[in-house]
């Protein structure tokens, strides 16, 4: 462990997330995003791919697509499928995790899948599939957000039409403050995790769950500093999608 991971666990241990000067453990002011990074294009095979860095959090996302789907009992013939598979690799956690799908893995591929369709304009690939794969190669709490966040940069570079990219950041509560952007030893301490993913030009929201309790005033900051973040990250998107462009050029 370095000495800022030291110190980290140290003050955790005192049980105190925010400190004195208003700073978080890692640094940031409550309302600061951890350190994002985009790329977009990273797998040749896939239709399109992207790979966030997102804090501690790495994942890589392929999307496969639009492709005849299979079964054929499975095919709407009013719309294409969209089935986003989210995988927490074992060594993506300091304790190992068991590898293969699990309850929470199931829930996350389910809220990015119905997220992603809310944008997707499927009826444009009727009995199709979209098949959209996330793995989590380090995690470090967010990786819902940061997941759903990649999967539409990877949707946006396979050139799926889209309303809009989806973008998710979540907003929390740690020692009676509401914060942006939980870390890990936040999350685990924290009073409350409140993920959210919006559509940034309409401003619809399609993803929200809370973990956690936050009075009604609470949960308003919680939701406006959440959709802050959004439009945030929403910037770098763009700025990944615009460098990838340029590349091809
Ligand atoms: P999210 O990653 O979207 O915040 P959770 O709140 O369920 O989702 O998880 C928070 C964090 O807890 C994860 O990012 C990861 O660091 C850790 N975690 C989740 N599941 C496991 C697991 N099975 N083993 C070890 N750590 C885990």
């Amino acid at each position: 462990m370095n000495t800022k991971e030291n110190n980290e666990a140290k003050k955790t241990e005192k049980g105190k997330l925010i400190e004195d000067n208003g700073k978080r453990l890692d640094g940031r002011n409550l309302d600061e995003l951890r350190k994002i990074q985009m790329k977009v294009g990273v797998l040749n095979r896939a239709a399109g791919s992207a790979y966030v860095e997102w804090g501690k959090n790495k994942i890589l996302v392929g999307v496969y697509g639009p492709r005849e789907a299979q079964p054929r009992h499975i095919q709407n013939p009013l719309k294409g499928i969209i089935q986003a598979t989210y995988n927490m690799a074992s060594f993506s956690v300091s304790d190992r995790k068991r590898p293969g799908p699990d309850r929470r893995s199931t829930e996350i591929s389910k809220i990015i899948s119905r997220a992603l369709e809310a944008s997707i304009l499927s009826e444009s690939f009727p009995r199709t599939t979209i098949d959209i794969y996330l793995e989590v190669l380090e995690a470090d709490a967010g990786t819902r957000c940061a997941s759903l966040t990649a999967a539409s940069l990877a949707l946006a570079d396979a050139g799926i039409p889209m309303k809009d990219m989806v973008v998710s950041c979540a907003a929390g509560k740690v020692d009676d403050r509401v914060v942006l952007d939980l870390m890990k030893e936040e999350d685990n301490c924290g009073q409350a995790d409140l993920p959210v993913a919006i559509l940034p030009k309409s401003g619809e929201i399609v993803l929200m769950q809370l973990d956690g309790h936050l009075t009604g005033e609470e949960f308003e900051k919680a939701v406006s500093l959440a959709m802050d973040g959004c439009k945030k990250v929403y910037e770098m998107q763009k700025e990944a999608l615009m460098k990838s462009v340029g590349k091809v050029i």
